[in-house]
Parts: C-alpha cells; sequence; structure tokens
C-alpha cells in the first residue's frame, strides 16, 4: 500500500477486505454511515500513462485523502482502499459517534473536505456519495453498498445543480425589484422616472412569478425539454427591458449601457427565456466591465439568424477560456474577488441551443469581451403576426 504522510493517517487506511469486517462488527452495535470517494478519471489515465503514472497518482491521492481524513476520524473509525482501485471509502463506525450523531449536513461536509483535498493536490474530479448501513443479517456486500452510494451522491448533485440554477435565476429579478424600490425610497425621483421604475419592478416581479410556475414544468438542466418550441418574441424589445434590468447595477459602478439602434427583430424563443439570456450577458458585461466605462448591446440580421452581441471594455477573455467558462458552475481568471456561481453563462447557453442558436465569445471592439448569441429568425411570413412581447 502507499505510504502517507502523517502516522495518524498512515495507520487509517486499509484494504477494503479488512473494512468489510470490521464492519461486520460494528453493525451489531450501530447503523454505521459509509462515504464513498471515487476518481473516475483513474482507470483513464492509468491506461494512458501506463502503470507507474498511475501509481504516482495514487500515492499521491492516498496522502491528500489521508491528511484530509485523518483529522475528522475518531478512533473506531476505519478508512479502506485497495491498491489500485479508484474507490476510497470511510465508515463512520467510532462507538462513540452513534449513527444519529452523524447529521447529512455533517456527512457531507467530510466528503467535501475530503474530495475537495484530493481535487486540489491530484487535480482530478472526484465522486462522492454515501449510504448508512443498517444490521440485515445478511452479509454485507460492499461493492454493491459503493455503488448504491455514489449513485446516490450523483442524485443529490443533479439536485444541487438545478436548484443553484433555480436561485440564480430568481436572484436577477429579485435584485432587480430590491434596487429600483431602494432608489425609489431614497432618491424620491420625479413621478414620470418613479413611474418607470415602478413598471420595471412590477415586471420583474411577474417574471419572477412565471419563473416559479415555471420551475416544474421543465428543468433548465434538461436539454432535451421541447416547453419553448413554437415561441416567438420581439428580440429589439427584450434587449430594451434587459437593459432596464440592469440600469441600476450599471449605475453603480458608473458605466453607460449604450443601445445601438434596434430595428424589430422576431426570434424563434419564448420572451422569459430570451430576456434571462440578455439580462445575464449584460449583467456579466456591467460586472466585469471596466468601473467608469461602457457596454454596449446590438442586433444584427445575418441570413435566418439575429445576431445580438454584448460588447464590454473590461479584461476580456483569454481564448484558452473560451469554452470552459460556459460549462456550468465554471468560473473563469477574470472573477477575480466578484460574486458569482459560474451559471449564468450555462443558462445563456442552454437557452441559445435550445431554440436551435449558440453563443461564443470574441474580442470586442471595446477593448474587452464581446459576446455573441446566435438566435433563429422566426419565418418572416409568421411575423407579422407576431406576439405583442
Ligand atoms: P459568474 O459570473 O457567476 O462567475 P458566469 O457563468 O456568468 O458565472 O461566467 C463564467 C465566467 O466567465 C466568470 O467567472 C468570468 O470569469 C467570465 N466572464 C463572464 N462574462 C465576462 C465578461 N463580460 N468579461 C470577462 N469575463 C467574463
Amino acid at each position: 500500500m502507499a505510504s502517507a504522510t502523517s502516522s495518524r493517517a498512515r495507520r487509517s487506511i486499509e484494504p477494503a477486505a479488512n473494512l468489510q469486517a470490521a464492519l461486520g462488527t460494528a453493525l451489531a452495535q450501530q447503523p454505521v454511515p459509509l462515504l464513498v470517494l471515487r476518481l473516475p478519471e483513474f482507470e483513464r489515465i492509468a491506461w494512458r500513462d501506463g502503470k507507474r503514472a498511475a501509481r504516482s497518482l495514487e500515492r499521491k491521492t492516498v496522502a491528500a485523502f489521508n491528511e484530509s481524513v485523518a483529522p475528522m476520524l475518531r478512533r473506531g473509525d476505519r478508512c479502506g482502499h485497495d491498491p489500485g482501485s479508484d474507490v476510497f471509502a470511510i465508515a463512520m463506525s467510532a462507538s462513540t459517534r452513534g449513527s444519529r450523531a452523524v447529521s447529512p449536513v455533517g456527512i457531507r461536509a467530510v466528503l467535501e473536505r475530503v474530495a475537495a483535498a484530493i481535487a486540489l493536490r491530484c487535480r482530478l474530479r472526484v465522486e462522492t456519495g454515501w449510504v448508512i448501513l443498517a444490521r440485515s443479517g445478511a452479509p454485507i456486500d460492499l461493492q454493491r453498498e459503493f455503488a448504491i452510494a455514489l449513485e446516490r451522491g450523483a442524485r443529490e448533485r443533479e439536485r444541487y445543480e438545478f436548484f443553484s440554477v433555480i436561485a440564480h435565476e430568481l436572484r436577477t429579478p429579485l435584485t432587480s425589484i430590491r434596487g429600483y424600490l431602494e432608489t425609489l425610497l431614497d432618491e424620491e425621483p420625479d413621478g414620470r422616472t418613479a413611474r418607470r421604475f415602478l413598471e420595471t419592478a412590477r415586471a420583474e416581479a411577474l417574471r419572477m412569478g412565471r419563473l416559479l410556475d415555471g420551475m416544474f414544468e421543465f428543468s433548465l438542466l434538461d436539454l432535451s425539454s421541447t416547453a419553448l418550441a413554437g415561441q416567438s418574441c420581439r428580440l429589439d424589445r427584450q434587449a430594451v427591458r434587459a437593459c432596464e434590468v440592469v440600469a441600476l447595477a450599471a449605475r453603480g459602478r458608473g458605466i453607460a449601457v449604450q443601445r445601438a439602434v434596434l430595428r424589430a427583430t422576431v426570434v424563434a424563443l419564448d420572451a422569459d427565456a430570451c430576456l434571462q439570456l440578455l439580462v445575464n450577458l449584460l449583467e456579466n458585461a456591467v460586472k466585469y466591465g471596466r468601473e467608469g466605462g461602457c457596454v454596449r448591446i446590438s442586433v444584427q440580421r445575418q441570413g435566418s439568424h439575429a445576431v445580438v452581441s454584448v460588447d464590454d471594455d473590461g479584461a476580456g477573455i483569454a481564448p484558452s477560456e473560451r469554452e470552459s467558462i460556459f460549462a456550468l458552475r465554471v468560473r473563469g481568471s477574470t472573477s477575480g474577488s466578484r460574486p458569482g456561481t459560474g451559471i449564468g453563462l450555462a443558462i445563456v447557453k442552454l437557452i441559445a441551443e435550445r431554440a436551435g442558436g449558440c453563443v461564443q465569445v470574441l474580442d470586442s471592439p471595446l477593448g474587452g469581451a464581446r459576446f455573441e448569441a446566435v438566435l433563429p429568425l422566426r419565418q418572416e411570413k409568421e411575423e407579422s403576426a407576431a406576439c405583442a412581447s
């Protein structure tokens, strides 16, 4: 077995067969949480780079596992890993714990800490999961329990992603409503401006309601959804709305939001989804643009598609990151200390692709980033009868 760096840690890890035997005894006393970590890329690396590279990587992984898990172990807890295997397990079998004392939150905290230590040290993706083992009379099938735990972990992760996407979508209108209400209270603007602020706040509140209604109908993570099929909206009007939604945030950073003259353009996309896409791009341009600078939105037609561009004069995006920033929960090197979750662009991509379009990032003539979303136009003959939104 690979060596570990601390003597406490070295004692902690043992072959899975030992763990299985120890669990048999522990389960006679109490149910035992079994925590499982798996490195799905491990096998591929062994095939691609050879056994030596795989062994060296395994040594590093074992060291990271042992070091991170050691402070959380109690006497009687056990850790299992077989050389060459991609699975690591922790049985929280210390008699002082009592299974009820280990909450799901505590279990997830342990898993997250260990997974983060391995990911950081070895640059490997780590899957996690857990299960509570109880005495059943039948011998424990550890491999089966590993599979059950990991399957449960995958479902938990899906749920987490789903809710973080929903939270992200709800946060934008909420922030906008709050901003407009606070401005009304603090600045007491003239009657016309106040009315415009209230109308924007109301439109955002209504959109929030629709988001909540739609939440149970389909998940934005479900690429196969056809819930938006057949819908259309005026891209130019949604662009004006999106500028209003981000107006206060832009003002807060002294950024001027410019709208190129937009001619009436009907795209084959639901109005709310279109607004969400534009707001996400504009929010980012305002967030990552230069303080006191400017952001520009423009719409052009190219054949059967509309191209909407959002430009800023910030730091831009390095070519090496131009694909990865569209992945869910991936933040780029420009994020720095700015708040964020790495979800906005994933939603933009999903909406554009679901409508049959695409999105890309380029250099902006303003000096920063240009995000370009290509969206299919609604058929010309239908345009005249297009919806008013
Ligand atoms: P978040 O902003 O929450 O991190 P996003 O998915 O909206 O998540 O963006 C992903 C990453 O892309 C950001 O972390 C940031 O590094 C980069 N990014 C997005 N928009 C811009 C922009 N206009 N200029 C520079 N970087 C940007």
